[in-house]
């Protein structure tokens, strides 16, 4: 079935079950594939970036939508522009002749059956990246198993009470738990090339939130305790109350207290991974998106 056709979509775990060819969903998206940016990124963890950078392909919209996203031009106001699949083929062939060490598709969950079939008429010679809030669906990430060579997921929240409050998602870690353990599933532990790229593979991200070191201490401990020994973990410090959040814990950035903790956390679990520099908690680092957003 072609993704013109109409269909009551079930894509990520909300499943709003719209008829996105008569009204977009909770993610207010139709069924045309709108992207913000498409351009060599740096500033993912060193296996996903390099030196040259990773080909990042930002879709408008997100299924998650959390109330401090950094991104929330593109996340909550969808910010963007309309591209085909065949388009989209011919930037990815222009990404991959810019050098890039792998392509990334970011928040791309409800255009997964234009994705698949933008790679259909052209698949870079490269390791393709999903990357994800984690709030997917085991039946969607099945539709990418053998197409996609690592997973990029965020575990972000623990409580139902904070996925509802953070993202109106009461069941966010129920779904995010089964999605990255059918993602290691699919890709098995990291593997690398020679110039220390990961070409399959699942990491874990994990934002510590003001406030909610506990939160973070659970979910690390989940991680040790229910995936593969080896799977690693990129822990990140950069959280800057963006998106005018209205949630007063979530006003600030974090402290050296809550990172040290959770910090001496992960050490004591001994989960292999990547640690943010402090530096990056900086506004300077938050990608800027402007309407027009920025195309290769
Ligand atoms: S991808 Fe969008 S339209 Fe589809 S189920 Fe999720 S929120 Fe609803």
């Amino acid at each position: 079935m072609s993704h013109s056709d109409s269909i009551l979509c079930t894509l990520c775990p909300r499943r709003c079950g719209a008829d996105r060819s008569l009204r977009p969903g909770f993610c207010g998206l139709g069924t045309e594939m709108r992207i913000a940016r498409i351009a060599p990124h740096l500033w993912e963890e060193p296996p996903i970036s390099g030196t040259r950078g990773t080909g990042a392909v930002f879709f408008s919209g997100c299924t998650l939508r959390c109330v401090y996203c950094q991104n929330g031009d593109i996340s909550h106001r969808n910010a963007g522009r309309a591209f085909s699949p065949r388009a989209l083929a011919d930037s990815l062939k222009r990404l991959e002749d810019l050098g890039v060490h792998s392509i990334s598709f970011i928040t791309g969950t409800p255009f997964v059956p234009q994705i698949l079939e933008t790679l259909s008429l052209y698949r870079p010679n490269l390791p393709l990246v999903w990357n994800s809030s984690g709030y997917e669906t085991v039946e969607t990430l099945k539709m990418l198993e053998g197409v996609m060579d690592v997973y990029l997921p965020d575990l972000k929240h623990w409580s139902s009470r904070t996925g509802a409050l953070c993202a109106k998602a009461p069941d966010y870690f129920e779904a995010a738990s089964l999605a990255v353990a059918e993602m290691c599933r699919q890709t098995g532990l990291p593997a690398y090339n020679d110039e220390g790229i990961m070409i399959r593979g699942t990491l874990i991200r994990h934002l510590i939130l003001p406030s909610l070191t506990g939160e973070s201490l659970k979910l690390l401990t989940w991680i040790r305790d229910t995936l593969p020994a080896g799977t690693p973990v990129s822990l990140m410090r950069q959280y800057l109350p963006c998106n005018d959040v209205r949630i007063p814990e979530l006003q600030r950035r974090i402290t050296e207290r809550e990172y040290a903790r959770v910090l001496s956390h992960m050490e004591a679990l001994e989960l292999p991974g990547f640690l943010q520099e402090a530096e990056a908690a900086s506004s300077d680092f938050v990608p800027l998106f402007n309407r027009d957003g920025s195309f290769v």
